[in-house]
Formats: structure tokens, C-alpha cells, sequence
């Protein structure tokens, strides 16, 4: 028995020492030896700054029912970029999609890999009484303190401008690139891209003109976003998730109110809704969110690095603690999030039906049958119809071990030094939803964005640095010059 002791205790001290070693050569890579990029171009700020702010006057909204094509806005911003940058529209050929997308193409000289870049100029409203919240008027394009002030300026006029000013200096140094590079500027991104992003990836498609890549918005370089980190991260995002809105209605006898049956159409539908709750679809860290997180583990103290060392052994322990916060559960699985709720419009009268609404975001491990399949086991009530409603997959996942990811990898490592650079995944829907389908889509925007800057986006005080314009054009041009 003794000895038996003596020998777990060697396996325990044998195990500690595995775990430890491991934890210990889990660190951060040093840097890559890769060949560093030249950075060519040197944007003046000034000029860039006053570019965003005419940008930002137009007042291009995506309304709800949708972009007409004599829309006044849309139509003077697209002559505004004519105006403002001649020689990018009379050297690279233009084409337009349902009158207000923009595809640019620059001829290269041997073109066996073409890459697109793309950004949307309509923007969301400001919500209605919070003008007054905002520091400077969001269409003013004010310039103060560094930054220029208004709604599109980080979703996503600024990287209109900064793309359009980096081929604009790359023409001015009489740059050609060997692969033809195209740019896209898309106006109904904010409703869904079903005109815009959806034409352009069409285009591609019926000429079989074969991307490398695409580069959309989708991710930035977070800064104090992620919890236990110091370093800031490039999260170059590979994938995004889906959508699927299902609609629940419960049936029963109507009625007065005075003399209820035991089951009504509202606690038949508020069961199903606690099941639904009680069975969160299945998540854990595999994929591009262990890819991420093992990334930026590296970078956090020693007990954390401990634990994503030793995945094998501590991940039900990792998949709890990520699950707790909102943000994390959303990287490991499909969220559920009831959203809205009807049943009777009578305080006194039984409703024959009551309905709810729940939209979930699917990871890219679920398909939306086996959302809607998951949903039917766990509520296993007849009486709860469930009806699907708008729903798009989940996006194909880009290899990160491309030519292109390394291109895009490299250019922020230079321009953004001792930062965590990871692929990842976008929660909300992109452009990149159609390019998807054509190409690798990679999202990311170089330019740095804290907490406050992310709630300003669809919010108020939107504002975007006139450092984080010089660095998006040293960083596109940077990248158009490796095509
Ligand atoms: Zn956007």
C-alpha cells in the first residue's frame, strides 16, 4: 500500500512537472523573422484629416427601406471621391452596381492573383434625441483634438478615405502592382449588403476572376478589450458568424381571463423560452477561437498561461470561465437571445396565440438546420410551432496560413510593433458575408480602438485619430505594394 502511495505521489510530481514545463514554453513567440515591410508612403495629416471631414458631410444613410438611386447624398458623395482623387479615377477603371457601389480595378501587370479591398460608405442614423449627446455635430466633420468628429468616421469613411489616399500616393510615385488590385465601396452594408457586397461578389463570380483575397472591415486593433491582457491585438478576423431569426408561437383556447384553463398560449410559450434557456447550444474552445485565444494566452500572467498550456487537461475549466462573460461565450458557441414577445393586447383577455422571436448568431460549428434542429429537442412541445424566419450561415473560415494573411500579418506587426497579432471571428455581419463565398475574406481595420471607441460605433461621438488615418494609409499601401 506504501508503495503504492510513493508511486502516485512520483506520477503527481511527474504530471506538476509536465503541466509546468508546458506552461513555460508557452510564450510569446519571438518575433518573426520575416522580411520587414518598407513602408513607402507618408500621408500628410492635414490633408488626410480634411479628406474625412468633407467625407463625413454627406449625409449617406442607410435607411430602412433602402437606398434609392436618385438619392442625393449617395450620388454627391461618389462624385466627391471623383473630385477629390482625379487621378485614381482616370487610371483605374470603374464599374458600378445598382447605381451607388463603386468597383475600382488597377490594372497589374501580370495579374495571376487578384485581391480586393473593400469598404462601405452608408452609415447608420443618429438615434433620435442624442444629438445633443455628441462633443461636436455628427455631420460637421469637426477636427479638434487630434481626431476628426462624426458618424461614418470609423464605420467605415475612414477607410473609404484611407484607401483612396494610398492608391493616390502610390499613383504619385508611379506604382503599379503585379496583381490587379480592385476596391470596392459598398452603400447598403448597414441593410444587409444584398445590393452592394452581394453585386460585387456576383461579378467576380460570373467572369470567374479569381480572388487571392478579400480585406473588409470586421475587426480593429483592440486596445484594453481583452481582460487579463496588457498588449494590444490585431485580431485579423477569418470568419463571421450567421443568423437565423425563429419565430415561436404557442396556440390555445382565447378567452376571458376570469376562469383560465391551466395551460394558455403564454405560459405554454414562456416554457419553451426557460428550455430554450436551460440549453445553450454546445461550445468549446476548438477552431479559430482556440487558435485566438492560445495566441493571446501566451501574452497573459503565469496561472493563466498555466491553464491554456495544459488545454488538454484544464479546458472544461477554460470553457467555463470564457462562457461567463457575454463577450467569450459569444467566441465558444451559437448565443440564444429571445428578443421579442407578444401575446394578448387586452389585460383581461386570454391571447389564442402568444409569439416570440429569438435571434441567434451561429458559430461557423453549427449550420442553421442544426440550430433549428437543437431548438425543436429542447423545447419538445407539439404545441410550439417554430417557424424560421431571416437566417444566413455562418461564413466559410479563411486559412490563416496564406500568403495573404501573412501579407496583411506583417504589414500590422510593422506599423503596430509589440502587438498580439491573432485570427479570430466577427460577431456581427459584414460585407464579407458574400466575398466569403468567392474568396479567403479577411476583416480587419488597421486602426486602433478602445471600449469607448467600439460603444461610439452605431452610437455617439463617433471619432476616429488622425494617427489612426496615417497608419490605415502607411498600412494599405504597404499591402498594395506587396501585389
Ligand atoms: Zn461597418
Amino acid at each position: 500500500m506504501k508503495r503504492f502511495f510513493m508511486s502516485l505521489a512520483g506520477v503527481l510530481v511527474l504530471l506538476l512537472g509536465v503541466l509546468v514545463f508546458n506552461a513555460v514554453r508557452f510564450s510569446a513567440p519571438s518575433k518573426p523573422s520575416a522580411p520587414s515591410y518598407a513602408i513607402a508612403v507618408a500621408p500628410d495629416a492635414d490633408e488626410l484629416a480634411q479628406q474625412l471631414s468633407e467625407a463625413i458631410q454627406f449625409q449617406t444613410l442607410s435607411q430602412e427601406n433602402g437606398n434609392a438611386d436618385d438619392n442625393e447624398a449617395f450620388n454627391d458623395f461618389t462624385a466627391w471621391l471623383e473630385h477629390t482623387y482625379p487621378k485614381v479615377f482616370t487610371t483605374l477603371s470603374v464599374q458600378r452596381f445598382n447605381q451607388h457601389t463603386l468597383l475600382l480595378h488597377w490594372q497589374g501587370t501580370a495579374s495571376t492573383a487578384p485581391v480586393l479591398f473593400s469598404a462601405h460608405y452608408d452609415v447608420v442614423p443618429v438615434n433620435p434625441g442624442t444629438e445633443q449627446n455628441w462633443q461636436h455635430p455628427p455631420f460637421a466633420g469637426t477636427i479638434a483634438d487630434g481626431m476628426i468628429w462624426g458618424r461614418g468616421a470609423l464605420d467605415d469613411k475612414g477607410t473609404v478615405v484611407a484607401l483612396m489616399a494610398s492608391v493616390n500616393a502610390l499613383l504619385a510615385q508611379n506604382f503599379t502592382p503585379t496583381n490587379d488590385i480592385y476596391i470596392a465601396f459598398t452603400h447598403d452594408e448597414e441593410l444587409g449588403s444584398e445590393l452592394g457586397s452581394q453585386a460585387v461578389m456576383t461579378y467576380f463570380k460570373e467572369n470567374g476572376i479569381n480572388l487571392a483575397w478579400s480585406l473588409d472591415e470586421g475587426s480593429f486593433v483592440l486596445r484594453g478589450i481583452a481582460p487579463g491582457v496588457d498588449k494590444d491585438i490585431a485580431s485579423i478576423n477569418v470568419t463571421e458568424k450567421g443568423f437565423l431569426n425563429l419565430k415561436l408561437t404557442a396556440s390555445a383556447a382565447g378567452g376571458h381571463s376570469s376562469m383560465p384553463p391551466e395551460d394558455t398560449a403564454v405560459t405554454l410559450l414562456a416554457n419553451a423560452l426557460v428550455k430554450l434557456h436551460n440549453a445553450p447550444l454546445p461550445g468549446s474552445l476548438e477552431g479559430v477561437s482556440k487558435q485566438m485565444y492560445s495566441n493571446i494566452a501566451r501574452h497573459m500572467d503565469f496561472p493563466k498561461r498555466f491553464l491554456f498550456a495544459n488545454m488538454w487537461l484544464f479546458k472544461p475549466l477554460l470553457n467555463n470561465f470564457l462562457a461567463s462573460s457575454p463577450s467569450g461565450n459569444a467566441m465558444l458557441r451559437t448565443t440564444t437571445a429571445p428578443t421579442m414577445l407578444s401575446g394578448s393586447v387586452k389585460a383581461n383577455v386570454l391571447p389564442a396565440t402568444a409569439t416570440a422571436t429569438v435571434n441567434f448568431r451561429l458559430h461557423p460549428r453549427d449550420t442553421i438546420d442544426d440550430v433549428i434542429a437543437w431548438v425543436k429537442n429542447a423545447i419538445d412541445d407539439d404545441r410550439i410551432k417554430i417557424e424560421p424566419l431571416e437566417a444566413f450561415e455562418a461564413a466559410n473560415v479563411a486559412p490563416s496560413d496564406t500568403k495573404g494573411f501573412a501579407d496583411l500579418s506583417e504589414a500590422a506587426g510593422a506599423i503596430y510593433s509589440d502587438t498580439i497579432i491573432t485570427p479570430g471571428i466577427t460577431i456581427a455581419a459584414t460585407d464579407s458575408r458574400f466575398y466569403s463565398q468567392i474568396t479567403n475574406a479577411y476583416r480587419f481595420t488597421p486602426m486602433v480602438i478602445t471600449l469607448s471607441d467600439v460603444d461610439s460605433i452605431h452610437g455617439t461621438n463617433e471619432k476616429v485619430s488622425i494617427d489612426n488615418m496615417i497608419n490605415a494609409v502607411r498600412f494599405y499601401s504597404a499591402v498594395m505594394q506587396r501585389q
